[in-house]
């Protein structure tokens, strides 16, 4: 295991203020406890992981269909989910400094800031509540749904019915989802609020150890080939009975090796027909040929997106002699290119190098920069991950090309202006 080293995590954090990936929420009025707001660049790196992911699970798959269902559900969905009776964390509190801490996160009998006596673990729940409507009573309570599965499991019939699927298949979603976290922290890795990306797939007992190994590979695939993350930095860990969610009857967690220790990015989990059976009083599915009608089985492969972002930063922040880099695959890198004219002060130039610009953002997500010299810029589209620098100068008036620079070679080449897009794509694909 690789030793944690906060430092790193420090750096990354500062990069990701500076540069406007992530921010802390609130923070002209102190902050809120751990929430964070995703900025211009921040928020480009998250739509790439989720279009990325929708495209491969989603549009590239037949065998699956998505939703985007309302993120406060009629309460009973909680009461038959069992999340309000099972969704809860031990939480134990220091007698001496008051702090709170989740039980099963701390080695010893002892709080780890003061080193006072703890009290008693009880048990906290996880949902966040609010009311509908004007009156604050309790039957206008709701809760924020603590996760997006549910939804697919409560649509079930609807999906089925309005898609003419047959098993095996799933249904993907893409939304927020809210825990009263006893301890957040540890920048976006928990928060309160945050995103998930989540598949329930849906099949018949039998198939459920085949349909498991399959999206083991499929997230293995995700990680390794769409994100590009470090094979060495991914650990699966075979979680035991007795340390799985009430409705699991296999989970897989996949761990990072982040900067502050190695801990869980994703999770893989059989569900057994335990979600179908609480939802549904009638079996919500028949198989027509084999005369059969039936409770499917579920098989969950489920995706934090904010821990995808975490992940991914920790993988691709790189700190070489005189840079630092961004090493991110550019199918997510915020900016695929950058255009520069040489010179600020040349009105010629800039007119042309505007021309270029304007003409590679039809087609690529591009920055425009002409502050300072050329290294700065260079150094500042290392930072972000920019894999392509373009640079306009005298010569390229006569010439009719640019400069194009590798941003994890640092190396350049002249490339005609009319064979630019044409570059770029072959380069970014
Ligand atoms: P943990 O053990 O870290 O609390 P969990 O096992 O409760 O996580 P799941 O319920 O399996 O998490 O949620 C599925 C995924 O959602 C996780 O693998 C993670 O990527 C993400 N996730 C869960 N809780 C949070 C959170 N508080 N902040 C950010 N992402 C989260």
């Amino acid at each position: 295991m690789k030793k944690p080293d906060s430092n790193v995590m420090e750096k990354i954090i500062s990069l990701c203020k500076r540069r406007g990936f992530i921010f802390p929420g609130s923070e002209i009025y102190g902050g809120l406890a751990n929430s964070w707001d995703y900025g211009p660049l921040g928020v480009e790196l998250k739509n790439n992981i989720k279009q990325l992911w929708w495209k491969r699970f989603v549009h590239q798959r037949d065998d699956m269909a998505g939703i985007d269902a309302a993120l406060i559900m009629n309460p009973k969905v909680w009461e038959a989910s069992g999340h309000l009776k099972e969704f809860s964390d031990p939480l134990v509190e220091c007698k001496k400094c008051k702090r709170r801490f989740r039980a099963d996160h701390i080695e010893g009998n002892s709080c780890p800031d003061c080193g006072g006596e703890l009290g008693q673990p009880r048990q906290f729940n996880l949902m966040l509540k609010t009311f509908l409507g004007p009156a604050e009573e309790k039957a206008n309570e709701v809760y924020f749904r603590p996760e997006t599965a549910q939804a697919m499991f409560v649509d079930f019939k609807n999906v089925l019915e309005t898609n003419r699927k047959k098993l095996p298949f799933g249904i993907a979603q893409v939304g927020k989802a809210f825990r009263n976290e006893v301890t957040p922290g540890n920048f976006i890795f928990r928060m309160r609020e945050f995103e998930q990306m989540e598949i329930e797939y849906f099949i018949k007992e039998e198939n459920w150890q085949e349909a498991f190994e399959h999206w083991k590979k499929e997230m293995w695939g995700w990680m390794t080939e769409s994100l590009g993350l470090d094979k060495k930095n991914i650990h699966e860990f075979e979680v035991p009975d007795g340390e799985r969610a009430h409705y699991s009857k296999r989970t897989i967690d996949f761990e990072y090796e982040y900067p502050f220790g190695r801990k869980e990015l994703y999770g893989l989990a059989y569900r057994a027909d335990f979600d179908l059976k609480n939802h549904f009083k009638e079996a919500p599915y028949q198989d027509i040929e084999a005369g059969e009608i039936l409770y499917p089985h579920v098989i969950e492969p489920s995706f934090g997106v904010d821990r995808s972002v975490l992940a991914l930063l920790c993988d691709a922040y790189h700190e070489e002699s005189e840079r630092v880099v961004l090493k991110l695959k550019p199918a997510l890198a915020p900016y695929k290119v950058a255009v520069f004219p040489l010179l600020k002060n040349k009105p010629e130039l800039v007119a042309k190098a505007r021309e270029v610009y304007d003409e590679v953002k039809k087609e690529f997500t591009a920055a425009w920069d002409d502050r300072g010299n050329i290294g700065k810029r260079y150094y500042a589209q290392d930072e972000i991950g920019t894999p392509y620098c373009v640079t306009f100068d005298f010569d390229s008036i006569k010439k009719h090309d640019v400069t194009v620079r590798d941003r994890d070679t640092a190396k350049q080449e002249r490339v005609k202006i009319k064979e630019l897009k044409n570059f770029l794509n072959e380069k970014l694909s």
